[in-house]
């Protein structure tokens, strides 16, 4: 017997969207190319998995982009971000909302999380076939056609990676069993997609889903990376693992400001990451279209440019013979500030009695505004999220239905939406998957 709706993708969107359609009756199948289910909940936020924002619905999606938002905002209120927590919490989980607003898992992990979605999919009777990858999609009249191929699941391959790259091959080394019939095509009145973007491939997540969409009439948006490390021209590998802590990064494009964040920055061997990198990586992306862009920081962003003068001026002219060296040496992580006082020309042996003007001009203005250099490239691939995608223009944001083909639903961030770092994408997730369910749900009057 064919299922009512073929879910095809069980990460964050697909697994709510499938147990949502069965617990309203529906015959839901679920198929997944990996051996697992929700592996990128599992490595969200370190393993920690921040599932979503607190607060109010309009203040969570004013974090989105305007058209992202007048997008997200039916889904949104339709299943709210409490929502999400009373489904985790009636499974016993405990979550804290951080100063922040972010929410995660008290005691617990991604793994607790990814535990209870997996009880409300056996629960609800969805029939899952892992290690099953969608190919094509054919519509014919009133059905689609899915062709399968068998997947052996690539993912085992050990392969060194550090911080979140790291913990992916931890979680796919933790064997699932596989799953999934032989067969090599399935015809189905409904399919919701939820094939996810293109970031962090090795997690399943490759792209399928556009090529589809494409012919089936979609347009879909240019992809870029979004919440991504950026790569630098001129490389620091031997300050891999330096921390700049509460800074200011600043993105500039012919001398004009683009964007900044205020955070922590991480040196790499390719270049930084961390929040601040993050947080400007889809703005530099964007822009380094038909431009260069170039990154400084602003080590001292609680004192202005000319109080920090002053502040110098002081501490030189009432500590004649302390060094400069030691005024400063707080201001930022040791190799930072060799650097600094390098490019400035202050040695040992200068102190409060000869530190000369231009010197303390310099060494103000590399404080404020210290270059990191031209941008080379922002890798989409070790986005968190993507950019881009299926334009929002042709799916009913009230449905999740597509205008372009009846009987076709998409959730998830195979649509063109990238939200923030703090819950806000598996929250967009969540939400999109939950009412493309309900639309399916309706279509079969199910409800
Ligand atoms: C390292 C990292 C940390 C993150 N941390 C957070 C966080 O803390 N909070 C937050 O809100 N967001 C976070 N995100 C973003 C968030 O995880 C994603 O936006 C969200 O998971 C997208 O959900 P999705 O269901 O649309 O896609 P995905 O979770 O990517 O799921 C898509 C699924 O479809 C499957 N699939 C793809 N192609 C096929 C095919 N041809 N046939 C069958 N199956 C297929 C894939 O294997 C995958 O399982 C993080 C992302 C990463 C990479």
């Amino acid at each position: 017997m064919s299922p009512d709706v073929v879910v095809v993708g069980a990460g964050a969107a697909g697994i709510i969207a499938a147990w949502r359609a069965a617990t309203l009756g529906a015959n839901v199948l679920l198929i997944e190319k990996t051996n697992r289910i929700g592996t990128k909940i599992m490595i969200s936020g370190g393993g920690k998995c921040n599932i979503t924002h607190d607060g109010p619905i309009e203040a969570v999606l004013k974090a989105f982009r305007q058209p992202e938002a007048r997008f997200l905002r039916p889904s949104f209120y339709r299943y709210t971000n409490q929502q999400v927590l009373d489904l985790l919490h009636d499974r016993g989980l405990e979550t804290m909302v951080r100063p922040d607003g972010r929410v995660f898992p008290v005691n617990g992990t991604a793994k607790d999380v990814v535990g209870i979605l997996i009880s409300y999919l056996e629960e609800a009777g969805v029939e899952v076939w892992k290690d099953s990858q969608v190919t094509k999609i054919s519509k014919h009249d009133d059905h689609f056609t899915i062709h399968l191929a068998q997947t052996e699941s690539k993912q085992r391959q050990a392969e060194h990676r550090f911080g979140s790259q790291a913990l992916l091959q931890e979680v796919l080394a933790q064997d699932q069993c596989a799953e999934g019939p032989q067969l090599d095509q399935i015809d189905c009145a409904n399919v919701i997609i939820a094939t996810g973007g293109s970031s962090y491939p090795n997690s399943g997540t490759t792209g399928d889903g556009w090529p589809w969409m494409r012919e089936m009439g979609h347009t879909v948006t240019p992809i870029r990376a979004a919440l991504a490390p950026i790569n630098l021209t001129h490389k620091r590998t031997d300050w891999s693992g330096v921390a700049l802590r509460d800074i200011i990064l600043r993105a500039r494009k012919e001398n004009r400001e683009i964007a900044k964040w205020r955070g922590d920055v991480l040196f790499t061997h390719t270049g930084i990451s961390g929040p601040c990198a993050l947080g400007i990586s889809r703005i530099v992306a964007e822009s380094m279209i038909g431009g260069k862009v170039i990154l400084e920081v602003d080590l001292q962003p609680n004192t202005y440019f000319e109080q920090l003068n002053d502040d110098l001026l002081k501490t030189a002219s009432q500590n004649p013979r302390r060094q400069i060296r030691q005024a400063v040496h707080s201001m930022a992580p040791e190799r930072v500030i060799e650097d600094i006082l390098d490019q400035c020309g202050i040695r040992d042996e200068t102190v409060g009695s000869n530190f000369t003007k231009p010197q303390r001009s310099k060494l103000v203005q590399l404080l404020k505004a210290y270059p990191l250099g031209p941008v080379s490239g922002v890798p989409l691939e070790k986005g968190e999220v993507v950019a881009g995608g299926v334009s929002l223009d042709e799916v009913d944001p009230k449905t999740m239905a597509s205008l372009k083909c009846e009987g076709l639903y998409l959730c998830g961030e195979i649509l063109d939406i990238a939200g923030p770092v703090g819950g806000y994408n598996l929250q967009a997730a969540f939400s999109t998957g939950f009412v493309a369910a309900e639309s399916v749900a309706q279509r079969l009057n199910k409800i």
